[in-house]
C-alpha cells in the first residue's frame, strides 16, 4: 500500500484473467491501461520491477509536441489532451509552459524562422528570452517559444498515474516478469494470465521478450547519460530549454532546409559534442534543480560505462549558456530507450497481441496517444465504449 492506501506494489492477488493484459508500466503501458479502463474493460498491468523505474522516470519530463511532425505530431496532440486530463485527475505537477529555444548563431535563427512559418512557434527577441530564461546575454541572438508544449516531473507523474489507475480498477502485478506471450496467454514468473487482448509495452526489452521482432524491425538500444544539479538562477527557467543541438534532432526543425547548414557547422565546430550525439537541453524541476543532458549511444548492447567526458561537456556547456555560479551535481544516471529506423514500432505479434514502442526519444511526448490510437484500431474499440474513469 502507498501512503494513500492504494496497492501500487501488489505482486499477487486478484484474478488471473482480464479483458486486457498490459506488459510494462512505463508511459506506453500506462497509456494502454488508461485507454482500456476508460472503455469499461478489466485490465492487469504486469511489470518485473516494483514501480515504474524505466525510461519514463529517467527523462526530462519535456512533452515536446510542437516540434513533431507526421505520426509523431498526431500521437503528441492526442497525448497532450490525455496528459492534461490525467494531471487533473491523478493530481500531479504539469505545466503548460511551452518550450524555449535559445539561438546563439544566425543559422539557428534561420531554422527557427523557417519552422515558425508553419505556426505554433513564436519568435522571441533576446530581451524577452532573457526574461523567460536566466541565460547569459553575450552571444545570444534571439530565440523562439514553442507554444503547445508541456512539462511534467517524470519522477512523480508515473507513480501518480499508477495510483490513479489502481483507484480506477486497474490491477498492477509488480515484481512479476513476463517470459512469453501468445494469443490469449501471458506466461509470467508467477504463473500464466489469460486475456482477450494483450499489449506488449516493454521499451528496449523488446529485444529480450520478442527478439525476432526486434531483429526484423531493426530495433536496438539507445543509452543516454543525464545529470541533475542544484543551481542558483537569477530567476527560474520558465519552460524546458532547447539549443541549436536540439534543432538538428526534432523532426519539425531537423527537416527544414536550413538545418543542413546548421548540422554541418555544429559538427565541424564541435566534433567532441557531435561524437557524444549531444542534445543540449534543460528542464527545471519544481524543487528548483536542473536536469541537464543528454548524450546518446546506439547499438545492440551499448556499453554500460558512462564517459566522464559527457558529464564534463554538459557542465561546461551549461556554464557557457546560463548566467549562474557553478552548479553542484546531485545525481548522474543512464536511461535507455528502444531505437529503430522508424519513430514507432506498432506490430501485431499474434492474434490479439499488439507490441508498441516509441523507437526514438519522444515516448513521453507521444506514448499516451500512441497507445490510445493503436489499441482502438487493433482491438476494434468504438467511441461509444468510452466511460468516465
Ligand atoms: C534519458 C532519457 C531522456 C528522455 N527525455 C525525453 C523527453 O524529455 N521527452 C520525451 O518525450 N521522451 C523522452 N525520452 C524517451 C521516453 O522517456 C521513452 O520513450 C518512454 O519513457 C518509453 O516509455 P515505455 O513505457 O515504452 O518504457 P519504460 O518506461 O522503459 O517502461 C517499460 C517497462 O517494461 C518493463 N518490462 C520490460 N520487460 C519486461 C518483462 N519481460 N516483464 C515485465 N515487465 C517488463 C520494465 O520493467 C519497464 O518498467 C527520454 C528517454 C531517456 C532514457
Amino acid at each position: 500500500m502507498d501512503a494513500e492506501g492504494v496497492p501500487v506494489s501488489a505482486a499477487t492477488g486478484g484474478s488471473d484473467a482480464a479483458d486486457v493484459v498490459v506488459i510494462g508500466s512505463g508511459i506506453v503501458g500506462l497509456g494502454a491501461a488508461y485507454a482500456a479502463i476508460r472503455r469499461g474493460l478489466s485490465v492487469i498491468v504486469v511489470d518485473r520491477t516494483d514501480a515504474p523505474v524505466g525510461a519514463t522516470i529517467r527523462n526530462f519530463g519535456h512533452l515536446c509536441i510542437g516540434a513533431q511532425e507526421g505520426d509523431a505530431r498526431r500521437y503528441a496532440d492526442a497525448s497532450r489532451e490525455l496528459w492534461l486530463r490525467l494531471s487533473r485527475d491523478a493530481r500531479f505537477w504539469l505545466r503548460e509552459s511551452g518550450t524555449l529555444v535559445a539561438a546563439r548563431r544566425a543559422d539557428e535563427l534561420a531554422v527557427l524562422e523557417q519552422a515558425a512559418a508553419g505556426g505554433g512557434i513564436r519568435m522571441l527577441e533576446t530581451d524577452e528570452l532573457l526574461r523567460l530564461a536566466p541565460l547569459r546575454s553575450d552571444g545570444l541572438v534571439g530565440g523562439a517559444h514553442i507554444e503547445t508544449d508541456l512539462q511534467t516531473d517524470p519522477r512523480t507523474a508515473a507513480a501518480a498515474i499508477v495510483r490513479h489507475l489502481a483507484r480506477s480498477g486497474v490491477e498492477f502485478r509488480f515484481r512479476t516478469a513476463v517470459t512469453a506471450v501468445g494469443t490469449g496467454r501471458v506466461d509470467t514468473t508467477r504463473g500464466p494470465l489469460t486475456a482477450g487482448s494483450i499489449v506488449v509495452a516493454v521499451n528496449h526489452d523488446l529485444d529480450q521478450l520478442l527478439p525476432e521482432i526486434a531483429e526484423r524491425t531493426g530495433v536496438v538500444r539507445c543509452t543516454l547519460d543525464m545529470l541533475r544539479a542544484a543551481v542558483t538562477f537569477r530567476h527560474p527557467l520558465s519552460a524546458p530549454l532547447l539549443t541549436g543541438w536540439s534543432l538538428v534532432r526534432y523532426g519539425r526543425f531537423a527537416d527544414t532546409s536550413s538545418a543542413v547548414a546548421l548540422r554541418e557547422r555544429l559538427h565541424a565546430e564541435r566534433p567532441d559534442l557531435a561524437a557524444l550525439d549531444l542534445n543540449q537541453m534543460y528542464t527545471q524541476l519544481p524543487d528548483g534543480t536542473l536536469i541537464i543532458g543528454d548524450s546518446h549511444a546506439t547499438g545492440v548492447s551499448p556499453a554500460p560505462f558512462q564517459p566522464e567526458a559527457a558529464f564534463a561537456a554538459f557542465l561546461s556547456e551549461a556554464d557557457a549558456l546560463f548566467d549562474m555560479p557553478t552548479p553542484r551535481v546531485l545525481e548522474r544516471w543512464q536511461g535507455v530507450y528502444a531505437k529503430g529506423p522508424q519513430e514507432f514500432l506498432v506490430e501485431q505479434v499474434d492474434e490479439g497481441v499488439l507490441a508498441l514502442a516509441a523507437t526514438t526519444g519522444i515516448g513521453m511526448t507521444t506514448g499516451l496517444g500512441l497507445a490510445e490510437e493503436n489499441l482502438t484500431a487493433a482491438f476494434g474499440w468504438t467511441p461509444a465504449m468510452e466511460g468516465t474513469a
